[in-house]
């Protein structure tokens, strides 16, 4: 179950996210593609969520820094600027006393509150929500052991109707048992991102809403979507801006 679970969760479960290789933000690793011209700037309606107790300030960097990069590659995060507050309970969690030995079981037991989160949002509006938690894994539940350093989770339908039915995400989606359609929904943990080097944590949400918007990860290296951390300024290609442009 690791295995699949590291799959599962992989944005920000990196180490290499937290060793000491430089990164040189304002290197571009390899051109970006031109935004297609004829696409123009699509406009997206963001909604942000920031967890009762915690202040604005602590994940507005974050907010700026990806709206920038966004807008700079043809997405525009209209209302990026705007808060409301929502529950602050960790989305993955379970009872290590009372986890089921069967994995299945065990999973569905651990994303439980995420299933509740996810049917308590706002009826499916053509916005993507963005969710900051103090903690996505309960502290000391087995969520938290199995999703150490988890920094950011996203749920999309575009995703799933483009992931392969073997991929983690379709499986997860699955688990959760949510209904299409359901509003694309990034979940952003701030302790994981604080205790990142910024150069490194304002590359998260960026990520995350490439997740929320469709994109898939992809396996070339500089990449806003790559594996592991970029080392410098993550570039989309041309393939990448033009799924951002399909419905
Ligand atoms: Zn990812």
């Amino acid at each position: 179950m690791g295995l699949w679970l590291a799959m599962l969760f992989s944005c920000g479960s990196d180490p290499d996210w937290f060793g000491p290789a430089p990164v040189i933000p304002d290197a571009v690793c390899a051109p970006s593609a031109a935004v297609p011209a004829h696409a123009g700037v699509r406009a997206v309606q963001v909604q942000l969520y920031l967890a009762r107790g915690q202040p604005a300030e602590r994940a507005s960097a974050y907010t700026q820094w990806a709206a920038a990069w966004w807008r700079a590659h043809g997405i525009e995060l209209v209302g990026a600027g705007r808060w409301r507050r929502t529950a602050a309970d960790p989305i993955l969690a379970g009872d290590a006393a009372r986890l089921p030995a069967d994995p299945d079981a065990a999973m569905t037991e651990v994303v439980g509150p995420l299933s509740q989160a996810m049917r308590r949002r706002t009826p499916p509006a053509d916005q993507v929500d963005v969710v900051f938690l103090e903690h996505l894994a309960r502290p000391g539940s087995p969520a938290s052991q199995w999703f150490t350093r988890l920094a950011g989770l996203s749920l999309s339908p575009a995703l799933l109707q483009r992931s392969p039915p073997d991929d983690p995400a379709v499986t997860l989606l699955t688990a959760l048992g949510l209904d299409e359609p359901f509003t694309p929904t990034v979940f952003l943990d701030l302790s994981v991102l604080d205790a990142l080097p910024q150069e490194r944590a304002r590359f998260v949400m960026a990520h995350e809403l490439g997740h929320a918007l469709g994109l898939p990860h992809t396996g070339e290296h500089g990449n806003l979507m790559g594996p592991g951390f970029p080392r410098c300024a993550p570039a989309l290609t041309a393939a990448q801006h033009s799924s951002l442009r399909l419905p």
